[in-house]
């Protein structure tokens, strides 16, 4: 066992995969969850259930640990920063205050001059009314949108009325790229500001949740260097340690547009379990806890397929698997429609 005993907030799959990556480090972890059902207590050597905001259990869990981290982005920005107060919080919360929010996002990605699709604040249903120049767009709440959650298409002024949005909530409008395709790139940043970087992974969503990924992505080279290249800026200029994903958007003209950025590690990065040397989820640990940086190697090209909903009974009932499939289950104890269950990955 390492001296370390990391504190990972979030205990869904993101936080378990953390966790068996950390487990196979030798590092003890333990695990603050709100949910009784977390799957990473399966995997974890303590798990903590409670509120976000519960101060006692916070400061139980904070004296526990020598670092924290975090699954996914939609931790409230006060928790984590009030956890940075007494314990290294990694990455570290202003970027979180900054990605948590798509407009805040946005403009810090546009300051780069990164392209990203255009876009406008809308707070009240008027606001709307002048946009018409985003139109076929997406309304998307500002706040705690993930696998399409909180977003509505709008094609035309007149449809706003049918679609019971509610304004006590705030929203960006962007217009609706015309897709060719999506890629991600994952980056896993170092404290001494060094890098591993994966090639761009390509992405099919259906109903704006993600569907299959799989390397190579097929896309020409410059898109791969433009990608790649993006996605260090963005690392760089946010001093971010651990692993983070950018989600891009590829035009029918092949234009190149940040879509998010995910500062955490990322579905479509699952394959990087099987298809690499060090996965994305080894790799965040590596950083956080600050242990040995291993140079990347592919092992094999890869695809994977996300389970959702009660696609995950077939796998569960018959685990005939051939010798290049491996098959993870999110041990979720309730099987629900839209909700992520599982992954099967088959090196190619
Ligand atoms: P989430 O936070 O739920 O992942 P995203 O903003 O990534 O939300 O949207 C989910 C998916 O919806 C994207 O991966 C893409 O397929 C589709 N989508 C979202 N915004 C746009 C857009 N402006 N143009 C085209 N497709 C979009
Ligand atoms: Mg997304």
């Amino acid at each position: 066992m390492t001296n370390i005993s990391l504190g990972i907030i979030g205990g869904g799959q993101l936080g378990s995969m953390l966790t068996v990556a950390a487990k196979k480090l030798d590092i003890k972890v333990i695990v603050y969850c709100d949910d009784k059902d977390g799957p990473a207590q399966n995997f974890c050597d303590e798990y903590i259930c409670a509120d976000y905001n519960d101060k006692g259990k916070l400061e139980e869990f904070i004296k526990k640990n020598d670092i924290i981290t975090y699954e996914f982005e939609n931790i409230p920005y006060q928790t984590l920063n009030e956890i940075n107060k007494h314990k290294p919080v990694l990455p570290k919360p202003s970027v979180n205050r900054i990605i948590q929010h798509r407009l805040a996002e946005k403009d810090f990605i546009n300051k780069l001059n990164i392209r990203t699709t255009r876009y406008a604040l809308v707070e009240k249903k008027k606001d709307l009314e002048p946009l018409v120049d985003l139109l076929p767009g997406i309304l998307k709440t500002t706040t705690l949108g993930y696998d399409g959650k909180g977003q509505y298409p709008i094609n035309s002024n007149n449809e706003i009325d049918n679609l019971n949005i509610d304004f006590s909530k705030s929203y960006i409008l962007e217009k609706l790229v015309k897709l060719k395709k999506e890629i991600s790139v994952i980056i896993t940043r170092f404290s001494a500001g060094n890098y591993e970087i994966y090639e761009p992974i390509e992405n099919k969503h259906e109903d704006q949740i993600l569907k299959y990924s799989q390397i190579p992505a097929s896309v020409d080279e410059k898109l791969i260097s433009q990608s790649k290249e993006w996605a260090i800026l963005l690392a760089e200029e946010l001093k971010y340690v651990g692993t983070m994903c950018v989600e891009y958007f590829v035009d029918r003209n092949d234009n190149l547009y940040v879509n998010e950025i995910a500062p955490r590690v990322h579905n479509s990065g699952h394959l990087t379990i099987n298809a690499f040397n060090v996965s994305q989820f080894e790799n965040h640990i590596r950083a956080v806890c600050k242990l040995e940086k291993i140079p990347l190697k592919k092992l094999s090209n890869a695809k994977m397929i996300n389970l959702i909903g009660d696609q995950i009974l077939h796998y569960r009932q018959n685990s005939q698997l051939k010798k290049n499939e491996f098959f993870f289950d999110y041990l979720k104890k309730e099987v629900k429609k839209k909700r992520k269950m599982g992954h099967l990955t088959t090196l190619v």
